[in-house]
């Protein structure tokens, strides 16, 4: 191929053109290799190296990892070299290798460090109290002064596509409690930021940049009734940690430039580390399909807090962020019952059934149920950015 995109217009209005390019981890039969996504295909990086001068070094290796150990300066000199070799009408430099994403397994594409996830959808927040404290106050009163949050399980990060499998465990019943299969398997749709550059303690708000390297889809699949019996009084745990599912194509910031927006007030003046002198909201549109049918179309622009106050917040104690560490926004809902995050809200609890286009209804997944999470968000001039879906299929629980 010695064109990489012959149609401009097509190159704009499709979401992983030159102007999105995301990173991640393929393997077309001869190992994993850094590549980035451009259309339905991944260009492999080590087939430009002599296109990219000495930042070829960040993207030689089987994973992410070096390119996320480096700096800010270095991620915009390679992007901005990549999205030059890629332009519309630009050709191909001889033995670059562009190989169909039908082609390539993907692999995590980074080793994942620290995992937080966070809770800051007011309608989310507001919502499950309502579910799951009626008499109460839905908000919690630290909720409206820090970004909630809890640390969550690394190890079982997985990458897009891999099956799911129905955990085990406790759940409440009388007089004591049951042991078996979850019963109300479900999801929270997030956005996940993946942290590179040095390592840092106490970054402010204005240092984000040097230290979110870019984003990604995720689901926080929760099985609620292992959740509902073991999180009092620490939070989450079991119910959470089986598995926590990640697009296989890290967006760089830099392709969401456009996309940035300053995030709701919260009713009252934020604490000033918490304060921000630059819009850090983000403007992506997800739609999450369950079986094919799209049930929700959540806004991450009404997330109350943003990626840079929860770094603040994770780190103004001390604690230090390290590449690859990886920290999610919480579920992802808005004021309409078309944009609830997860499928105890949809279901309000189990109580309301989810039509699906096949006749079919749910409450929470069924064995061999397929979630795809899908987003976008506004590029330059019109274009739109992708961020790479995050799916996963649920399997049976296992014979114990
Ligand atoms: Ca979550």
């Amino acid at each position: 191929m010695s064109v990489w995109v012959r149609d401009p217009a097509f190159a704009r209005d499709q979401p992983f053109g030159p102007q999105t390019l995301p990173y991640g981890v393929v393997d077309a039969g001869d190992g994993p290799r850094v590549a980035v996504r451009l259309g339905d295909h991944a260009l492999v990086l080590t087939s430009v190296a002599h296109s990219l001068g000495d930042l070829a070094t960040l993207v030689s290796a089987s994973s992410l990892d070096p390119l996320l150990a480096a700096t800010r300066a270095d991620w915009s000199a390679l992007r901005a070299r990549l999205v030059s070799l890629v332009s519309p009408g630009s050709t191909a430099p001889a033995g670059a290798q562009l190989v169909p994403l039908s082609d390539v397994r993907m692999s995590l594409p980074f080793t994942v460090g620290d995992y937080v996830d966070f809770y800051s959808s007011r309608y989310h927040a507001e919502n499950v109290g309502r579910i799951m404290r009626p008499d109460s106050d839905p908000l919690l009163p630290n909720w409206t002064h820090l970004p909630v949050g809890y640390h969550g399980r690394s190890g079982t990060v997985v990458v897009s596509g891999t099956p799911v499998e129905r955990p085990h465990g406790q759940r409440k019943g009388s007089p004591v409690p049951k042991f078996g299969p979850s019963g109300r398997l479900d999801i929270e749709a997030e956005v996940g930021f993946v942290c590179g550059g040095p390592v840092a303690r106490r970054v402010p708000t204005r240092s984000a940049a040097e230290h979110i390297f870019g984003v990604v889809l995720l689901n926080d699949w929760s099985a609620r009734d292992i959740q509902g019996w073991e999180y009092q009084p620490l939070g989450p745990f079991l119910g959470k940690s089986f598995a926590t599912s990640i697009s296989a194509w890290v967006t760089p910031l830099d392709a969401l430039a456009t996309a940035r927006i300053a995030v709701p007030d919260v009713g009252h003046p934020r604490l000033p580390y918490l304060a921000e002198d630059a819009p850090w909201g983000l403007d992506l549109r997800l739609a999450i399909e369950w079986n094919g049918t799209v049930v929700s179309r959540p806004q991450f622009a009404h997330m109350s807090y943003s990626c840079a106050q929860q770094l603040a917040h994770m780190t103004v104690n001390g604690a230090t962020v390290r590449p690859g560490d990886l920290f999610a926004s919480g579920t992802v809902s808005g004021p309409e019952r078309t944009q609830r995050g997860c499928f105890l809200e949809l279901s309000w609890g189990g109580r309301e059934e989810i039509a699906l286009s096949d006749g079919e209804t749910r409450t929470f997944l069924e064995d061999g149920d397929e979630v795809v999470i899908r987003a976008t968000a506004p590029g330059e001039d019109g274009s739109v950015v992708g961020i790479a879906p995050v799916a996963g299929t649920v399997l049976p629980a296992v014979d114990l």
